[in-house]
């Protein structure tokens, strides 16, 4: 039977994947945000909840992500591009911010006018510790994000930490508190790499993005 672009032989990704992954930037607010029409995954929760390891899992790589824990870009918007295809944008802990008022208040606003006005912007993922339900914040995040009519996966991260018929109970839970389809909400393990597969293929069916071809540039005269 065919294979649709998006159902990727196993090894595929695992092992064929990436070619490239490069930091591109961090930017303060929108106006810093790449000049590029590169389709954009945008991934945000609180810190700690596993946001980097996602992305180093993601791409395979150990220490991608390392860059947006360094002091000073905690708070900005972190910017990878992925095999020249799409970009992966690691946003501050919005909604989670600890700082002067005047600081969060600014924070809030530049992610969510990247939320709200990024033409390119293709999905957002939501991560949240399987290890506790979501609270206030993320469900004002999601009430708020809804609004804006975007795609949005919600991603329980730390999945190897509780058991599997608490794990599936939890990802239920997760999606009823963040107003989602159960179908909607990804359990992740990055030890077991349980639930990459399945993150990756709403990536790229958001981005329109087949990673098998490859990069243009690349690409045979
Ligand atoms: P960030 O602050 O959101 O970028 O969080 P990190 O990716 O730095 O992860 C915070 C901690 O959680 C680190 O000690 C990770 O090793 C650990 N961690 C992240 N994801 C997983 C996972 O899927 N399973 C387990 N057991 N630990 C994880």
């Amino acid at each position: 039977m065919a294979r649709s672009p998006l159902e990727l032989p196993p090894a595929f990704l695992p092992e064929g994947f990436p070619g490239h992954v490069d930091f591109v930037k961090s930017a303060s607010k929108l106006a810093e945000a790449p000049a590029t029409s590169l389709p954009e995954v945008a991934m945000c929760g609180r810190s700690n909840v596993g946001k980097s390891t996602l992305l180093n899992t993601l791409c395979n790589r150990r220490q991608l992500a390392r860059v947006s824990n360094t002091p000073g870009r905690t708070r900005l918007l972190n910017f990878f591009e992925v095999q020249r295809a799409m970009m992966f944008v690691d946003l501050p802990g919005f909604g989670f911010a600890r700082g002067s008022l005047a600081e969060v208040q600014s924070w809030g606003e530049t992610i969510q006018a990247y939320l709200l006005d990024r033409p390119q912007l293709k999905l957002t993922l939501l991560l949240t510790d399987a290890r506790r339900l979501p609270e206030k914040e993320e469900q004002e995040l999601l009430l708020w994000f809804r609004q804006t009519g975007r795609p949005c996966l919600g991603v329980l991260t730390k999945a190897d930490k509780v058991s599997k018929s608490d794990l599936e109970l939890r990802r239920r839970k997760t999606a009823e508190l963040l107003f989602m389809h159960p179908s909607d909400v990804i359990a992740f393990s990055s030890l077991s790499r349980d639930g990459r597969d399945a993150i990756w293929r709403t990536i790229l069916a958001a981005c329109g993005v087949d990673l098998r071809s490859p990069p243009a540039s690349e690409a045979a005269p």
